[in-house]
């Protein structure tokens, strides 16, 4: 991709109302727009890193035997009173009217939505489990959105339900999906921690969440300094410093953090409350046991900011960067530099690797200023003063060093 050509410009200047990381770097850099409160473009760059975020999350989705859909985001009042979610759901939800007066409702979640599916395809316990997802944009009246693209009005979730004859399949299937959510955000490259939190009015089991550790957050977590274990504020008893209730060794830390998914296993109260059974072996009719699995991949994006990032800008890993490298030219006008520019960039293209060039007619501090701004992990710059060279340097380092074109495409591939 050529510089000259994306759109838009990075921006010198942050908004005057951002408070958070991650909203002055992504929108500095050109990644997110904002249109209102809570309300946000993916701009070109945005949308490649989320792009990113979402393939290694359906990669570890498909591992797990989901199958991919894509569910309406309105829906009728009808199937949210089925569970009595249209009014306990009230202050989150979305709710208007049509021209004609008919009542609807913007998706903040799918459970019913599923559960419709569900009722309308399964007969027998021969036709379970099942495991759908979809990757959709969630609406949600929150009450603040000061945390920059941490917290919309509007986001993207990927979301997973599991349907199952028994509540021991759906708890085997629960533990399968705690371990694909805890490789995804491994591979993501965060520090985190997974989290017990309370069921709610679903069911008496725990949910968990997956906390990233963050200063940034606004979420309180308390957790094992040793084994990991772990519980948030709402249902923590002890205080920091306790010794681990679970392996007796470790102590126990308080940190703030950010919630990017959380799984819950629900239980029948969905099926009961919409009717939704399947017949067993002896021809019984039983309710299905469902369970549901949200990760957020705009609060991913965002949280990533949030974690790593310096005073000069965005700081990606090689697994959700916009580009792989960053390629500089820094020339006088009669110079070959951009002939050896163009070379470097069609090479590096051919060998499958993702390189942002700048090609601008725009200063070399201007050029750096930018490239750190936007974060990619490798810069590359030819000059009057590298020669046959291109001078590598990694985002996270200082050091810098002169490489030939075939070293590079070695290390990058
Ligand atoms: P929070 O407590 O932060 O409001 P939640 O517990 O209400 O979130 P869930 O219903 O558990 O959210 O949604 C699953 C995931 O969707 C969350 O773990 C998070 O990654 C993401 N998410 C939830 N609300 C938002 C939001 N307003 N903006 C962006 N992402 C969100
Ligand atoms: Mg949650």
């Amino acid at each position: 991709m050529l510089q000259s050509k994306l759109f838009p410009k990075t921006k010198k200047e942050a908004p005057r109302e951002a408070e958070s990381v991650n909203h002055k770097y992504l929108v500095r850099g050109g990644f997110i727009d904002q249109l209102m409160a809570g309300g946000w473009t993916l701009l070109p760059l945005g949308w490649r890193v989320i792009q990113k975020i979402n393939n290694i999350i359906r990669e570890e989705m498909n591992a797990i035997g989901g199958q991919e859909l894509l569910m309406p985001l309105r829906h009728p009042k009808s199937i949210w009173s089925e569970t009595g979610r249209w009014d306990k759901a009230k202050d989150v939800m979305y709710q208007f009217k049509d021209q004609a007066g008919r009542e609807y409702a913007l998706s903040f979640t799918h459970e019913e939505i599923v559960m419709d599916l569900l009722r309308k395809n399964v007969v027998s316990h021969a036709d379970l489990p099942v495991y759908l997802y979809h990757f959709s944009t969630k609406f949600r009246n929150e009450l603040r959105t000061k945390s920059g693209i941490l917290r919309g009005r509007e986001f993207m979730m990927k979301d997973l339900y599991s349907a199952h004859s028994t509540e021991k399949d759906l708890m085997d299937y629960y533990e399968r999906a705690k371990e694909a959510y805890s490789k995804i955000f491994q591979r993501l490259g965060f520090d985190f921690r997974v989290i017990e939190a309370s069921g709610g009015v679903f069911t008496d089991k725990y949910t968990h969440e997956f906390q990233v550790i963050s200063e940034g957050g606004e979420d309180t977590i308390y957790y094992c300094d040793s084994c990991g274990w772990g519980q948030n504020k709402e249902i923590f008893k002890g205080k920091k410093g306790d010794k681990c209730q679970k392996c007796k060794k470790g102590k126990i830390v308080e940190s703030k953090s950010i919630e990017v998914g959380n799984i819950f296993p629900l239980g029948t109260w969905y099926a009961e409350r919409m009717r939704v059974y399947y017949t067993d072996k002896e021809g019984k009719k039983k309710p299905i046991w469902f369970g549901s699995y949200g990760i957020g991949s705009t609060r991913v994006m965002g949280a990533w900011v949030e974690v790593s990032h310096d005073e000069k800008g965005i700081i990606w890993n090689k697994t959700i960067a916009p580009f792989e490298a960053h390629l500089l030219q820094i020339q006088n006008p009669k110079s070959k530099i951009q002939n050896l520019a163009r070379e470097v960039y069609e090479k590096l293209g051919n060998a499958g690797i993702e390189v942002l060039w700048d090609d601008r007619e725009v200063s070399a501090g201007e050029k750096f200023a930018d490239a750190d701004l936007i974060g990619i992990p490798v810069r590359l710059v030819i000059s009057e003063n590298t020669g046959a060279k291109i001078e590598w340097k990694e985002r996270i380092k200082d050091n810098t060093e002169l490489l030939s074109l075939g070293q590079i495409v070695n290390k990058l591939s």
